[in-house]
């Protein structure tokens, strides 16, 4: 029996390690195995919003990743273009975006891999990681102000 700490974060897994049903290892699991992202046919899901989504249980929407990150990212209202650059390159679909007006973070899933704040185009940038911690406004206070452009 695996120790049920390790999924305590998460729930991944846990019912079945519950039932005593014996998970296979990174090691042991067959070359080629699709996990699938939805139930059933996922036609037309992009437009769908996330709660009318049929996740499966394999997908981070559901069995969230949000406990790995360490530091947050932080959306700065007052400097985005709404250019969605951080929506389309998010990989656990994380940015909070409606009629192409970015929202802010689903702190819930996000896990704070940094790469929403690679890909916005702004000077200084929309969104920027900080200490899982910080309090949001003593981090927009922070926010760094626009670089200028070097001369050659
Ligand atoms: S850090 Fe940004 S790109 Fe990474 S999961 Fe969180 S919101 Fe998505
Ligand atoms: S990438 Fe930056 S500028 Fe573009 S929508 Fe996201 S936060 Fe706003």
């Amino acid at each position: 029996m695996q120790d049920l700490n390790l999924c305590a974060n998460d729930k991944r897994g846990q019912s079945q390690l519950e039932a005593g049903v014996n998970l296979a290892g990174w090691d042991e699991v067959t070359q080629g195995t699709v996990l699938t992202s939805f139930v059933g046919d996922a036609s037309g899901i992009a437009n769908k919003k996330a709660e009318e989504r049929a996740y499966s249980d394999f997908n981070s929407y559901t069995a969230s990743v949000a406990s790995w990150r360490v530091q947050k990212p932080v959306f700065n209202r007052d400097i985005c273009i709404d250019c969605q650059n951080c929506w389309v390159w998010c990989p656990d679909s994380s940015i909070l975006s409606r009629d192409k007006q970015m929202l802010g973070i689903d702190y819930d899933h996000c896990k704070g891999c940094e790469v929403c704040v690679e890909v916005c185009p702004t000077n200084p940038k929309s969104l920027l990681m900080f200490n899982e911690h910080a309090d949001l406004e003593e981090s927009l206070a922070a926010w760094p102000e626009k670089k200028k452009k070097e001369k050659k």
